[in-house]
């Protein structure tokens, strides 16, 4: 295996009713390493026939999946769960090589993104229902839930094992079937995971992976179809909201994981330093392209010279370049599109008035995509840096006097996913999880994702969740039986 290769055996082919095939059209996706610009692989690219064959194994594939008991199900799942860490060699070398994130980071999203096979394998025996008397005595009620049905995942490239694992896995466990489209620019670690499935256990048609270059062509005509009972997505909030428009028609039950503008606030009494470190990973992890990635800093006035310096130093230090090299702690962006994107919102925040601290230009003379990371001191309050989801390493840095102001500040966003913020006053932090409009809460932490948790958001930043006890009732109708005293007759 040379230094760019694939782990030999990927597969590129799709993958329908447990067959791997390539596409009725015979076109195929060019997947494109971002540290390089070179060609990586070539995958087949899913016709809408495709698609349609791939529901159509799902639905067939539903009647005995859901019937097989909770045990075996979460048994699969837990096999699952060993050969991917197993793997995690191979899985980490195809994120890296196909997304750009360093080696140590992928291997830390194969380890996150198992988890929620073994959460889940635990989660498939403990689906409960209730029976109680209703409160005038006459009558029983019964409450059971049964699984939703097919569904259909469309998934993004940042984190192209764990959006996956986190959407299969609570269908696995509550019986429900699937087929999954991947983001194009990451297709391969689906399909090498969904031959760790196959390996599991899972039965032909249960899970069916799908990519295609055509994702609005080939996933529309399987959202319209009265057959598919459940949409969840993860990606951009616009993407989302056309979704949720065309779910309506069937009244589609959705899952929606979108777009973040994380506040990561500083208060006076915080310890700087735990907060830089904190900070780093809220910005840095996954180079800044993290639905939670901390997209405004928020410092208090007093400590702001000491945090920024601090900041900065610690960035500064980061080795970026192509992930399959040791020493590179940080790679390059997905593709050109976001780096322009990315240096677009620097260079009009500069024009407003804002400092470049370190970082603020790309480098001219590499075939990757890489933008470095950059620090804004000074950054007026309305620049469009604080509003956007900027999804690079560039950490813009604003003021604030008092506790109100900095409440002000982080809920003046249509997103809601995730807040952080670095305080010891027990009070004003239980102050913030109770004001901050937010769905997640890192509380002296920068990292907040857990299997075991509710991953998700509130206002345009989302619908429903994902891991945790929560995470399996996306996928669980809940049905209510109402009967008559037993003791009367
Ligand atoms: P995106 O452009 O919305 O794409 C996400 C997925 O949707 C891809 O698979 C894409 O396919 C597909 N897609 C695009 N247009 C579609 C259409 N008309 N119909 C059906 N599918 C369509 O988002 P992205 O840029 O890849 O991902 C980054 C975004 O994801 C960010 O906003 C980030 O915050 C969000 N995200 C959210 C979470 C969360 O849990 N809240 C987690 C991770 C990422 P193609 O690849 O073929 O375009």
């Amino acid at each position: 295996m040379s230094a760019a290769q694939l782990p030999e055996g990927t597969p590129t082919q799709l993958l329908i009713g447990g067959e791997w095939r390539d596409a009725s059209s015979g076109s195929t996706i060019t997947v494109v390493n971002p540290a390089t610009g070179a060609a990586l692989a070539s995958v087949a690219d899913a016709s809408v026939a495709d698609g349609a064959a791939a529901l159509d194994a799902a639905v067939a594939a539903q009647e005995s999946w859901a019937a097989k008991p909770p045990r075996e199900r979460g048994e699969i799942l837990r096999r699952a769960w060993e050969l991917t860490i197993a793997r995690r060699d191979e899985l980490a070398r195809i994120i890296t090589l196909e997304m750009g994130k360093p080696l140590a980071e992928s291997l830390g999203e194969v380890a996150y993104g198992a988890e929620f096979l073994r959460w889940f394998s635990e989660e498939a025996v403990r689906i409960d229902g209730r029976y109680t008397l209703s409160p005038d005595g006459r009558s029983r009620l019964l409450v059971l839930h049964r699984p939703v049905g097919p569904s259909l995942f469309i998934t993004p490239w940042n984190f192209p094992l764990a959006m996956a694992t986190r959407k299969i896995a609570p269908a696995l466990a509550a019986g429900c079937t699937s087929v999954l489209k991947p983001a194009s620019q990451t297709p391969l670690t689906a399909l090498a995971f969904a031959a760790i499935l196959l390996e599991a256990g899972v039965p032909a048609g249960v899970v069916n992976v799908i990519p295609t270059s055509q994702a609005g062509a080939v996933t529309g005509p399987l959202i319209t179809d009265d057959r598919l009972r459940k949409l969840s997505f993860t990606g951009s909030t616009p993407t989302g909201k056309r979704l949720i428009r065309d779910s309506a028609d069937q009244v589609l039950r959705v899952s929606m994981e979108l777009g973040g503008n994380a506040p990561f606030i500083v208060f006076e009494d915080a310890d700087v330093d735990a907060a830089v470190e904190g900070a780093l990973v809220a910005k840095l992890r996954n180079g800044g392209e993290a639905c939670v990635a901390a997209n405004r800093m928020l410092v208090h006035e007093r400590v702001a010279e000491e945090f920024s310096r601090k900041l900065i130093a610690r960035m500064a230090g980061y080795v970026q370049g192509d992930g399959l090299d040791a020493e590179v702690t940080i790679g390059p962006l997905i593709d050109e599109a976001t780096r322009a994107k990315v240096s677009g919102l620097v260079d009009e925040a500069v024009s407003e008035g804002a400092t470049i601290a370190l970082g603020g230009a790309a480098p001219a003379d590499t075939a990757g995509y890489f933008y470095p990371p950059t620090v804004l001191t000074g950054v007026p309050q309305h620049a469009r840096i604080l509003s956007e989801e900027i999804f690079g390493p560039v950490a813009p840095i604003v003021t604030f006097a008092d506790e109100s102001e900095a409440i002000r500040l982080a809920n003046a966003s249509e997103y809601g996913l995730v807040a952080f913020a670095y305080t010891r006053d027990l009070n004003r932090a239980l102050r913030l999880a109770e004001r901050l409009e937010t769905g997640m809460f890192g509380l002296n932490t920068g990292l907040v994702s857990n299997p075991a948790a509710p991953f998700g958001g509130v206002k345009q930043s989302g619908l429903g969740r994902e891991g945790g006890a929560e995470g399996i009732c996306e996928f669980l109708e809940t049905v209510y039986v109402g009967i008559a005293d037993p003791l009367a007759s």
